[in-house]
């Protein structure tokens, strides 16, 4: 979620989002709602073609690294052969996460235990043509947003690479960062929602009218207390 929020804060909500098959498709729900349509896999790539002509909106879609192997690449090289104007932004979480972690061409798969060669996303896209390419730890949201800005202001097809292990396949392969959960401080805390609102982690939730962090749920990432306004959202003390 924390790559919506940063596409969302330079693109807003007039933009035409087209979205792909996986976990990330969950985007469509409120209050990220940044999925306008999802056809079949690899759609979200060539949907865009048509819409980057046919519309003067901007256009952003999303398509995760599994589902770029399968079908996404297709579509990209079409992007660059008939020079449309769009971003595509590539969620890669190291794994196929929605239907079970398997391994596609990108993984890395020596925590799995055999020898594979890994095949970089960002050598593909390059290698289709795409000159504008960005790659960016979504965790950390200044520098997102800021790559996110930058591809905005590019003049033609730019892909963004947003890089972060799926949380729960980090755990399984021993790549889980330790880190502690965060709390908000009630005597910091203004209650304006910014945090559950924008960021939609699934962590959060509604105690009455005050938001809280289910610690259990928390991986310990920092998006939210780097978003919160008012530095009420801090990392819970041993
Ligand atoms: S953004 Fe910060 S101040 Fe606002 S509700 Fe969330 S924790 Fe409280
Ligand atoms: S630190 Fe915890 S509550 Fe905050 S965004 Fe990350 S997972 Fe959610």
């Amino acid at each position: 979620m924390p790559a919506y929020y940063s596409v969302k804060k330079i693109y807003g909500t007039d933009t035409v989002y087209p979205t792909d098959i996986g976990c990330y498709t969950l985007g469509l729900l409120p209050p990220i709602s940044m999925a306008d349509f999802g056809i079949c896999m690899g759609s979200s790539v060539s949907s865009s073609c048509g819409f980057a002509q046919a519309t003067d909106q901007k256009v952003v879609s999303f398509i995760g690294d599994s589902t770029f192997f399968h079908s996404g690449i297709t579509g990209l090289i079409n992007a660059v052969h008939n020079n449309h104007a769009f971003t595509l932004v590539i969620l890669d979480n190291g794994t196929t996460a929605m239907t079970g972690h398997q391994p596609h061409p990108g993984v890395d798969a020596k925590p799995l235990g055999v020898e594979r060669t890994r095949v970089s996303i960002e050598d593909v896209v390059r290698g289709c043509g795409v000159k504008d390419v960005h790659v960016v730890e979504p965790f950390k949201i200044k520098k997102t947003i800021e790559a996110v800005r930058a591809s905005s202001e590019y003049d033609g097809l730019s892909v963004i690479i947003s890089r972060e292990y799926c949380p729960l396949y980090a755990k399984a392969i021993g790549e889980r960062k330790k880190t502690r959960p965060f709390a908000i401080n009630a005597n910091k805390c203004k209650n304006h929602k910014v945090c559950i609102n924008e960021l939609a982690c699934t962590a959060m939730f509604l105690d009455g009218d005050a938001v809280r962090i289910d610690r259990n749920l928390c991986t310990g990432c920092s998006v939210c207390a780097q978003i919160c306004p008012e530095n009420a959202i801090l990392p819970v003390k041993d």
